[in-house]
C-alpha cells in the first residue's frame, strides 16, 4: 500500500483554514429568474464558513442550469 502525501485538502482563501466537502446554497440569476440551489456540492471552511465551488461542482451546477434553461424556454413559449 502506498501513501500519497497529496491529500485532497483545500485551504480557505480568506483565513487559510481547513475546508471540508459539504453542501452549500448556490444563487444565480438566469434570464430574469432567480435560481437557488439549497444543497450544491461545495467546499466549506471549518473556520469562517467561506464557501468555494470546485470545478466538478461548477460543471454539475452548469448542467442543472442548462436543463433548467431549456425548461424555462419551453415554459415561456407555452405562455
Ligand atoms: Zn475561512
Amino acid at each position: 500500500m502506498t501513501i500519497t502525501n497529496e491529500e485532497a485538502t483545500m485551504n480557505c482563501i480568506c483565513c487559510k483554514g481547513t475546508m471540508e466537502k459539504g453542501l452549500a446554497p448556490f444563487h444565480t440569476d438566469r434570464k430574469g429568474d432567480h435560481i437557488t440551489l439549497d444543497r450544491a456540492p461545495a467546499w466549506v471552511c471549518t473556520q469562517c464558513g467561506e464557501v468555494y465551488f470546485d470545478e466538478p461542482a461548477v460543471e454539475a451546477i452548469q448542467e442543472v442550469l442548462c436543463t433548467l434553461d431549456q425548461g424555462t424556454e419551453k415554459m415561456a413559449k407555452s405562455a
